[in-house]
């Protein structure tokens, strides 16, 4: 568990929010974030965002719920989140486990997620769409 990126300590309730602020999501962290990576799915390949996940319940959408634009693909058991006004993905519903939530790390305030060193790659190949 990371208590800490760069400078910045995880908060017990870490805010996070898409760019434009239209989305803000507050993301229960009591032990820091968990096993932060990538994944190389045909759809994660392209967003390159660096994700960790926890379980539904410890992520609420605080503002901006009527923002959010969902995207699925393939099987349809991810559900894939975005702000509708300006695009950033800020979490979705995962694949491997529907009742997680994974989420976008370089969307938690006061974080860079360049901070992360060596953020391993997951397999997505059995996600990944022809
Ligand atoms: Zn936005």
């Amino acid at each position: 568990m990371l208590k800490k990126i760069g400078t910045t300590h995880i908060q017990t309730h870490h805010r996070a929010s898409c760019h434009c602020g239209a989305v803000v999501l507050e993301i229960h962290l009591p032990d820091g974030i968990p096993s932060p990576h990538r994944c190389d799915c045909s759809f994660c390949k392209r967003k390159g965002a660096i994700v960790a996940a926890v379980h539904e319940s410890d992520l609420k959408v605080i503002r901006g719920e009527a923002a959010i634009v969902r995207y699925q693909f393939g099987k349809r058991v991810a559900e894939h989140f975005f702000c509708g006004n300006c695009g950033i993905y800020t979490h979705h519903r995962r694949s491997t486990n529907p009742l997680e939530f994974g989420f976008n790390i370089g969307c938690l305030e006061g974080i860079n997620p360049y901070d992360l060193d060596d953020v391993p790659v997951a397999d997505g190949s059995p996600w990944s769409s022809p």
